[in-house]
Order: C-alpha cells, then structure tokens, then sequence
C-alpha cells in the first residue's frame, strides 16, 4: 500500500469512530507522527493534504523540519517525546505544540524561553496515567495542581492533556482517566490513540489521535 492510502485510510477510520461515538465530523485532528523518517518519506504525506505532525525528538527534527517548513505554508509540529530543559531554545523555535510538559523545571524552561523569543507556543500536560516509572508524565493526582501553577504562577496557557498508556494494558480506562482529569484542570484538549487504538481513543474523547506506524510503515 502507498502512504497516501494509508493515510485515507487512516482519516476514513477516524470518520468513522467520530460518527459511531455521535461526535461531530472532524472533532478529531490527526497528528501524523513522523518520527525516524526522513523529509523524501514524510513530503508524499504534506502532498497528500496532511499539514500536522509530530516528532519526538528536538534534535532529529531540526535535521528535517526547517527545510519541509520552508517548502510548505501552514505546517503545525508537534513536539511529543520527553523534553530537557536545555532544549527549550530549540523547542520553542521549532515547534508549534509541545505535548510533553510534565515538571515545573520544564514548564519555567519553556515560559521564559517564549517570552524571550517573544513566540507563543501551544502547550500540552503529558500525564501518567500508568504510573510507570520508565515514563515521563505527571501523576494523575497532581495534574490538577500542577495545570494550576502553569497557568497562575506561570503565565502559561495549558490547551490540553496528552496520555501514553501502558503498552500492555486496555487503553480505555486510561482515556477514560485523562478524560477526567481534563475536565478537573479545566482543560479542553485530549492528545490520546495511536496506532494500535486510536479508534478507541476517538470514542474516549479525544481531540486529538497520534498515528504513526499506521501511516509511515513499520519503524
Ligand atoms: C511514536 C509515538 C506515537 C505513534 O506511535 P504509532 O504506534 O507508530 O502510531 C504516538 N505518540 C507518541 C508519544 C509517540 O512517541
């Protein structure tokens, strides 16, 4: 199968998932996640219409995202993989979304690093759901208080909540938890799916569904 079929694909399921969950027609953006493939790979996906993606490295994303910009009015990237504070100068002049904000150290990172580039970047609270110590994201119980101090003592604008779930469990109940959550913070935004659940995330609420293997191939 080409990329463009996988992407119809793709953008047909989504459709699909929004009408089955009663949910109006394109509730649910899809970010394409890129990551691993070069400029050649991902330019047949922006021909094809695709202009959201999300990468989840600051590094490897300098190396190909300036350029596919450049070519392409009307990009919106996605920062999606864990965040070192020392990266926040490139993050905020690359990025247009970053999803991952999970500790206050990053938060300040990135706010001050907006005020000095004089660039507002959409920003996402990466939680936890899982509780798993391997992965970035802040605890379910603190998410509350930690979207209040971004907003009060920081200045910053929390758009949304983004969730990794456990690989090896049923996804639901963790978007069903960061659907929650959500409305708790008063956040309006759900980043949650991918490949492998992506329509079930759909029917959670999301507002947003991270797809990647399934439109690029296998990495
Ligand atoms: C890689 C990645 C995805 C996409 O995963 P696929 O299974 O390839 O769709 C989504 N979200 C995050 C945070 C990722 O790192």
């Amino acid at each position: 199968m080409e990329l463009q079929e996988r992407l119809n694909e793709v953008r047909s399921h989504i459709a699909a998932a929004e009408r089955q969950a009663g949910r109006p027609d394109g509730a649910v953006q899809l970010v394409a996640v890129s990551k691993t493939f070069d400029a050649a790979a991902i330019r047949p996906a922006i021909s094809a219409g695709q202009r959201v993606f999300g990468e989840n490295r600051v590094q490897e994303s300098q190396g190909k995202w300036p350029e596919l910009k450049a070519e392409t009015p009307g990009i919106e990237l996605h920062l999606i993989g864990p965040l070192q504070s020392n990266k926040a100068v490139d993050a905020v002049a690359l990025f247009d979304v970053i999803e991952t904000i999970d500790r206050e150290k990053i938060a300040r990172a990135i706010a001050d690093e907006m005020k000095r580039q004089g660039k507002t970047v959409r920003l996402y609270v990466q939680v936890n759901t899982g509780l798993e110590p391997q992965k970035a994201g802040i605890a379910p119980d603190d998410t509350a208080a930690f979207v209040d101090l971004c907003r009060k003592e920081l200045g910053l604008s929390i758009e949304g909540l983004m969730c990794i779930p456990p690989a090896d469990e049923n996804p639901g109940p963790h978007f069903a938890l960061l659907a929650k959550l959500a409305k708790k913070a008063g956040v309006e935004k759900l980043s949650m799916g991918m490949s492998s659940d992506y329509e079930i995330a759909v029917a959670f609420g999301a507002t947003s569904v991270r797809v990647g293997s399934a439109i690029f191939g296998a990495r």
